[in-house]
């Protein structure tokens, strides 16, 4: 179906759409949070709240009071204020055996002087972090983490903009009610979000619930929107009228109020049937998408509740029967070193075999090599580890006790063990990472959907997965290898998939590209730190791929001309000299460069400015400039296609000279290179403008 153009709208059909997007909108909020079951893909949702958000800004006096564009908060100017509970959130008794579990329920009985079992409510326990949540008149006005059980933190921003709390009630609700829930983040979210954090350079997450207590406890809630959290919601606190009488038909009213109840959560007539469920669920937990550590059994009956009331913070009327312990302890072998995708180096723990909690551990993550030394781990040490929820088992620390003679500590390799290419850890970072790039077969598949993306060699028709399928079959191992698969045309159409069409527009679309501009050849080498404007910087100063080449080669000599020079152009600095000067010290890099100019040409950078008088000349600015700073003058050049460079030498063009210029004005005079005055060097550059 298409939709009209927002440009052609008239005000009765923008009100009609942007009533027709909330709708939309909220349904689809519903069957992602509530139901797990979404019909549109992320991208197509966020092209609906896109046109919204785009309807609402041409006619922003139609935003409706439940537009999906409120959702979003503004930052919080400063640290969370407190805020008391109505009821207070309590904690939960714990059983971990069947026996301490009907002992809770006997003892139960005995205060209420009866002899019938109870029907019980069981929902999993999810291993996140409670949040209550206040509607007044159906909208939301709070949202309190438990802090204290008494006081929380005022978190309320930060709700606004997590997509499972529901903003509103649909009705009918009562005046005023406090809803409890737990914010998770699913395991898949978790880990991909700790492989971004690593990627960046950042220290990731332990676990989920850290994850989502990071996520939910953050001051910009722009940072908490860009995760992402769910929330199941299990308890009631202080509310304005009864909403229920069992809490079986509480969970029935937070569903049609529009929260979302755990699936799984189910009624049982009896205390007897708690042991099949508390099993079924240990069961199904590896296969769940967030992490749980147990069951809640609650007393369904509202009314027996009350009587029950509360032993200290504890209700006598719910119990968590939580799982087997998942701590254990067992030798730490050995610790390996990974190298990911982005080249960040791993340690992982190989561990001797143990049962933790019914499964069997054999490696755990030791996330980076600051947090091995502060556990002083070692290899050969006695450890115990964890089973952090479900994801992957974390060393908690060494038995001093048992630490065998002649242990060493460990040192991640300054050496990456997939290529041998310099590991480097920046200052300020906590993750080291391999510099080979290209040549990391670690690294590869990564580098090479780098290497022809749409900034960069623009192939069509080579994507993640042909790229990781021609690999396999060995026909792609570097670079320039793409630029000889024209050789293994029938090969490639002989491969399951792909015909003689296919491979031939594959061929096609490599032709295409023999050929390409110096910035997008330098962007498309996938340097760290060098980005498609940085490539662009490059290219403009050095103008030519020999230029340039010679010109790296120098600069990877610390304190030189050329590495000077490098670092003084406007927008690059030492930073990105350094990580330039580390690709090209690399012996096996210069020769991946060789390999690929042999098939590959690449043509000097067409800017605009190459048919000016200043193109390609170098210029040296001395002394004070009255009508532009220095960067500006600079910049000014560079735009124009000059180079500018900081020493006067007989490659100098001209010498543009301001006030109480000194040494370099008189070395140019020896030299005999032409010497401007500000207001001369204006004109010029104004005249090429
Ligand atoms: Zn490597």
């Amino acid at each position: 179906m298409s939709e009209p153009d927002i440009d052609t709208l008239t005000e009765d059909e923008a009100k009609a759409e942007l009533a027709r997007l909330a709708r939309v909108i909220a349904h689809h909020d519903r069957l992602y949070n509530q139901e797990d079951a979404p019909e549109i893909t992320d991208a197509e949702y966020d092209a609906l709240r896109a046109r919204n958000a785009a309807i609402e800004a041409r006619f922003p006096a139609l935003r409706r009071a439940d537009s999906p564009s409120l959702r979003v908060g503004a930052p919080a100017a400063q640290g969370f204020a407190k805020r008391a509970h109505g009821a207070p959130m309590l904690s939960l008794a714990n059983a971990f055996s069947a026996e301490e579990f009907s002992r809770f329920f006997d003892t139960a009985r005995r205060f209420l002087g009866r002899d019938a079992p109870f029907s019980l409510v069981a929902e999993p326990k999810i291993d996140g972090l409670s949040l209550s949540l206040t509607y007044e008149a159906g909208a939301l006005v709070a949202a309190t983490t438990r802090g204290d059980g008494a006081v929380g933190e005022d978190v309320t921003d930060n709700a606004r903009v997590i997509d499972a709390v529901p903003q509103s009630l649909r009705p009918p609700f009562p005046a005023r009610i406090e809803i409890r829930g737990e914010i998770f983040m699913a395991k898949a979210d978790f880990l991909a979000l700790n492989d971004a954090e690593t990627a960046a350079g950042r220290r990731g997450f332990a676990n989920p619930r850290n994850a989502a207590a990071g996520s939910l406890r953050q001051l910009d809630p722009r940072v908490t929107a860009g995760r992402r959290l769910g929330l199941f919601a299990y308890a009631l606190g202080d509310v304005s009228q009864p909403v229920a009488d069992s809490h079986w038909q509480y969970l029935q009213r937070l569903r049609d109020w529009g929260f979302s109840v755990n699936p799984y959560s189910e009624r049982l007539t009896d205390e007897a049937e708690a042991a099949a469920f508390q099993a079924g669920i240990a069961e199904r937990r590896g296969g769940l998408a967030y992490d749980i550590d147990g069951v809640v059994y609650k007393i369904d009956d509202l009314a027996l509740q009350r009587r029950l009331g509360f032993a200290g913070r504890e209700p006598r009327w719910a119990i968590a029967w939580k799982f087997p312990a998942e701590q254990a302890m067992t030798v730490l072998r050995q610790i390996d070193v990974q190298v990911g995708r982005t080249g960040a180096l791993t340690p992982v723990a190989i561990l001797a075999p143990v049962n933790v909690g019914g499964v069997l551990v054999t490696r755990a993550t030791l996330h980076n090599e600051d947090e091995i030394a502060r556990l002083d781990l070692r290899e050969g040490d006695t450890v115990r580890i964890e089973r952090a929820g479900d994801v992957i088992p974390r060393v908690l620390g060494m038995i001093p006790d048992l630490r065998p003679p002649g242990t060493a500590p460990f040192h991640l390799p300054d050496h990456c063990p997939a290529c041998g290419s310099a590991a480097m850890r920046p200052p300020n970072e906590v993750v080291r990472r391999c510099t080979g790039g290209l040549i990391c077969p670690a690294q590869r598949q990564e580098r090479l959907v780098h290497f022809v993306s749409r900034g960069a060699f623009d192939i069509d028709g080579l994507g993640e997965r042909s790229l990781a399928e021609l690999q396999a079959c060995g026909l792609i191992k570097s670079p320039a290898d793409i630029f000889r698969l024209h050789a293994h045309e029938a090969d490639i159409a002989a491969r399951e998939g792909w015909g003689t069409v296919s491979a031939r527009n594959l061929v096609h679309g490599i032709e295409a590209r023999r050929t390409l501009p110096l910035a997008r050849f330098i962007y498309a080498l996938g340097i760290r730190r060098v980005g498609a404007n940085t490539a662009k910087l490059l290219a403009r100063h050095y103008r030519t791929i020999d230029a340039w080449r010679a010109a790296m080669r120098e600069a990877t000599i610390i304190g030189s001309d050329a590495r000077l020079a490098l670092g003084n152009i406007l927008g690059i600095g030492p930073a990105i000299a350094t990580e330039l000067a580390d690709f090209f010290i690399e012996p096996r890099n210069i020769a991946l460069l060789d390999d690929l100019l042999r098939e590959v040409r690449v043509s000097p950078d067409d800017f605009v400015a190459s048919a000016s008088r200043l193109a390609g000349k170098t210029l040296v600015f001395t002394g004070t400039l009255t009508h532009m700073t220095r960067p500006e003058a600079k910049a000014r050049a560079e735009a124009l296609g000059a180079r500018v460079t900081e020493s006067v030498t007989g490659k100098t063009d001209f010498v543009v000279v301001g006030a109480d210029a000194g040494s370099k004005a008189r070395r140019a005079a020896e030299l005999g290179v032409a010497i401007l005055s500000e207001e001369a060097w204006l004109d010029l550059a104004r005249n090429e403008a």
